[in-house]
């Protein structure tokens, strides 16, 4: 019998397998198709910030860029930087001055992510960057840059380095029940390929099944996992990338990125609530229709016709605030308080949150093991949720106090083209 069972191979249960085996614990997992190969396969790619919750959740922005700071110091060869231009037209509902006041606020973490922080182009000095870039209309724009993660090298290294440890992974199978006996899941039931049953005993089961979460408590009788799915749709370009990414909005309003790859580059993502089954998943048209409408008021010269649309659900919990307001923190459930003695589910979060939620799901299932603490500490489970309305009331005063600064002091000389270029000179 193993000490641990996790249900789920993506980000995040390839982290908690990661961390269980570093903690000594005997530790298989269970995918039902192939590790990372779900919502961690169709995702941005980014090691950011959050720049885009900094109005509305500054706690979540601050814990994501000090994850950036241990990323780099223990991964960087996964890590590349990567630089965007957001290019502001006349027209466009964020100004010149509100985007580099967003940008004056983002520089406050810029030594955790090892940023020279914000610039500010003028149209010319922005076309000489992007030629391809729309000159019509166009006032100018600010730069800034991200980290470009190698997801699926990620999720390798997280898996090799468990299987080290005596970790096992198993991937095509699907969890399709639980044995439950006095309140206590006994194993996790597999279906095989001949139609038969598997199961998997384990001491304690974590439940990291992503956008499928709430299914795999459901099995074990567990009630308190709720998720509000969004929907994030990126458009695949197979055509060699631009020199830099871009932030632009769409025909809807909403502000989108491209994010250069290899030899293609991503359009998205969109960010749309999701009605049903997470297993029926197809981008649909209008989503495919809006991402490529929004590329080409940017990129006009660039053929939208080729390129594929995919979609992958942002497994979100479900929360007091909605739509764009919604947190992209994580949360460990602990079914004991529901009477499911030795459960826990790990869920939410972001790619770059994935080191701190697997510690801290991890942490939550040693006292169910009865055994000592392992010789490296694990993140204790924090303390209390903590307060949504505390940290929007902090982002939104923090926000409007770099808005007045930029609007009395004016925008900082220092940040000018010149600049720019001695932080990113051209490959
Ligand atoms: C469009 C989009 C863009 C994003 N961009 C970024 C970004 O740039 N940066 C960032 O930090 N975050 C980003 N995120 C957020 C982040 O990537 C996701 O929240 C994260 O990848 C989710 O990982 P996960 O492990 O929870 O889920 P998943 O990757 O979906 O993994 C869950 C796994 O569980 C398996 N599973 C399900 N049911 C069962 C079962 N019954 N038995 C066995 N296995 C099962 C599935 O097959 C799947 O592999 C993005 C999310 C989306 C949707």
């Amino acid at each position: 019998m193993r000490d641990l069972v996790i249900i789920g191979g993506g980000i995040a249960g390839a982290a908690a397998f990661k961390a269980a085996a570093e903690a000594g614990l005997s530790v298989c997992l269970l995918e039902r198709a192939a590790a990372g190969s779900a919502t961690t396969a169709v995702t941005s790619g980014l090691f950011h910030g959050g720049l885009r919750y900094l109005a509305h959740d500054a706690t979540t922005s601050l814990e994501m860029c000090r994850e950036i700071a241990a990323l780099l110091r223990e991964r960087p060869g996964l890590l590349s930087r990567q630089v965007f231009l957001w290019p502001v037209y006349r027209g466009h509902r964020l100004g010149l001055g509100l985007v580099e006041s967003l940008l004056e606020y983002y520089d406050r973490f810029a030594r955790e992510r090892s940023s020279p922080g914000h610039f500010r182009l003028t149209a010319e000095e922005t076309l000489e960057r992007m030629p391809a870039l729309e000159g019509r209309g166009l006032l100018g724009s600010l730069a800034f840059d991200e980290w470009r993660a190698d997801v699926p090298g990620l999720v390798k290294a997280l898996l090799d380095e468990g299987r080290a440890r005596g970790g096992e992974v198993l991937e095509g199978r699907p969890v399709s029940s639980f044995a439950v006996r006095s309140g206590r899941v006994v194993a996790a039931r597999v279906r095989t390929q001949g139609g038969g049953t598997a199961e998997f005993y384990g001491r304690a089961f974590l439940n990291a099944a992503g956008p499928w979460a709430e299914e795999v408590a459901d099995l074990a009788g567990a009630r308190s996992v709720r998720l509000c799915l969004r929907r994030g749709a990126h458009l695949i370009v197979p055509q060699e990338p631009p020199p830099c990414g871009l932030i632009f909005p769409d025909p809807s309003g909403r502000y989108i990125g491209l994010y250069p790859r290899a030899s293609e580059f991503w359009v998205g993502p969109t960010d749309d609530p999701h009605q049903g089954c997470p297993d029926r998943l197809e981008a649909t048209a209008e989503e495919s229709q809006r991402l490529r409408r929004g590329l080409a008021t940017v990129l006009p010269g660039y053929g939208t016709a080729a390129g594929r649309t995919v979609v992958g659900l942002r497994p979100i919990f479900r929360q007091l605030l909605a739509g764009s307001l919604l947190s992209r923190d994580y949360r460990v459930i602990d079914h004991d308080r529901e009477g499911i003695e030795n459960l826990v589910t790990v869920v939410g979060g972001k790619l770059t949150s994935h080191r701190p939620m697997a510690e801290e799901a991890v942490a939550a299932v040693l006292p169910k093991l009865d055994r000592a603490a392992p010789s490296q500490a694990l993140r204790p489970a924090r303390a209390a949720s903590r307060s949504r309305l505390a940290s929007l009331a902090v982002s939104v005063a923090r926000l409007a106090y770099h808005v007045l600064r930029h609007l009395i002091a004016g925008p900082d000389p220092g940040r000018g083209g010149e600049a720019f270029r001695k932080a990113f000179p051209r490959d």
